[in-house]
């Protein structure tokens, strides 16, 4: 590869990198992208975007509930800007907590449907992960650069990435690389910042046979329909980067796939594993850490679900404007804040 330049670069494809680069391309910036290409936590993951249950799971207050509604509600303009399809598949909570399940989020203004054992969320939706991350990266429009980021530095004119397959140059760069340690040449603060992201590693598995039609989540995971039959999932292993399966969680997830579809474990499941990235509040760093630097990283268990609103948190910085909603929730510098 020929040296190249670019307004902006993003150096990490996975949902975040890929949301951010689709905002700043539809207002208009030059954007390179620089990723191997690996499999990565976005394209394992089972893309749903379920502010309703994920509020549940995390036993949310009222302001990170509206959050993650407020993210959600991006997603049906930005998927029908970068051509994205929403499957707007039933999702439902099943199990004798039910009623209790339904009670809290109702408190956290979540509109939902209970009958017996089952709690049906109706803002809760969803997304082929793989497929939308495909058609992100090919709708960009972007210069892609197949490459591994070995380092960075400052440059008069902003800053210098040194690829495995050459050296990319932009005003301003935008740090996208997953639960990645941080890159060679970044400044101190910004080094220390990434490198107190926890690792997260989850698996989940796919089959052939179709076991549901609808997302049904419970005590002990999920089963949801996915292009080809479904996905089972997934574990949450801290300080993990694991990416191999473990059988002892393979059996315990098949269990719970059984019991949330009312069939029979499948005899075949392909299990596949992801590291997501995770602050200790449970939100993402988002926005402008100075010098044109700028970071997307750490959405824990939520990165599908939060990438439209990451993407405009970033642009918004970049191009300078005032903060938009939530975007103080997830400032990269509330850490190293006074109090932070
Ligand atoms: C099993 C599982 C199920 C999940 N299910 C859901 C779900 O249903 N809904 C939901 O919202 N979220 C879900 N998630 C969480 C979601 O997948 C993550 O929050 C999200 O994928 C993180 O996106 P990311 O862009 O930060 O990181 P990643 O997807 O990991 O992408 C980071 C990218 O950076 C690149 N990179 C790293 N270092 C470099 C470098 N030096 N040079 C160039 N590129 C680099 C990597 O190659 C990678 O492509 C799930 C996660 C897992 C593991």
């Amino acid at each position: 590869m020929a040296d190249i330049s670019c307004d902006i670069v993003v150096i990490g494809a996975g949902v975040l990198g890929l949301s951010v680069a689709a905002e700043l391309t539809a207002r208009g910036h030059a954007m390179c992208v620089v990723d191997p290409g690996r499999q990565n936590a976005s394209s394992v993951a089972a893309g749903m975007i379920a502010p309703a249950f994920e509020s549940q799971l995390d036993g949310a207050d009222a302001a990170r509930a509206a959050l993650l509604r407020h993210a959600a509600g991006l997603w049906p303009a930005f998927a029908g800007r970068s051509g994205l399809v929403l499957e707007r598949t039933p999702a439902e909570w099943r199990g004798s907590d039910a009623k209790a399940v339904a009670e809290t989020l109702t408190g956290l203004g979540f509109s939902v449907q209970a009958d017996g054992d089952v709690v049906r969320a109706e803002g809760d939706v969803r997304i082929d992960a793989e497929a939308a991350l495909a058609r992100l990266r090919s709708g960009l429009g972007a210069a892609f650069v197949g490459a591994e980021a070995r380092s960075v530095e400052r440059a008069p004119e902003g800053w210098r990435v040194e690829t495995t397959a050459g050296r990319v140059e932009a005003r301003q760069l935008i740090i996208a690389t997953g639960a990645a340690a941080a890159l060679a040449g970044l400044p101190e603060a910004v080094t220390d910042i990434i490198n107190r992201i926890e690792p997260i590693a989850g698996q989940i598995g796919r089959t052939e046979a179709s076991l549901t039609d609808r997302v049904v989540r419970g005590v002990g995971g999920y089963v949801t329909p996915a292009r080809a039959g479904s996905l089972i999932g997934a574990t949450m292993v801290r300080g993990s980067r694991e990416t191999a399966s473990d059988p002892a969680a393979s059996a315990r997830l098949a269990e719970v796939a059984a019991r949330l579809s009312g069939l029979a474990a499948p005899e075949t499941i392909e299990w596949r594993g992801g590291v997501r990235g995770a602050t200790s509040d449970g939100l993402p760093l988002a926005g402008p850490v100075g010098d044109g630097l700028h970071l997307a990283l750490a959405p824990r268990r939520n990165g599908w679900l939060l990438g439209p609103l990451v993407g405009r948190i970033v642009a918004d910085g970049i191009e300078r404007r005032p903060r938009g909603a939530h975007a103080a929730a997830l400032d990269p510098l509330r850490f190293s804040l006074p109090g932070g």
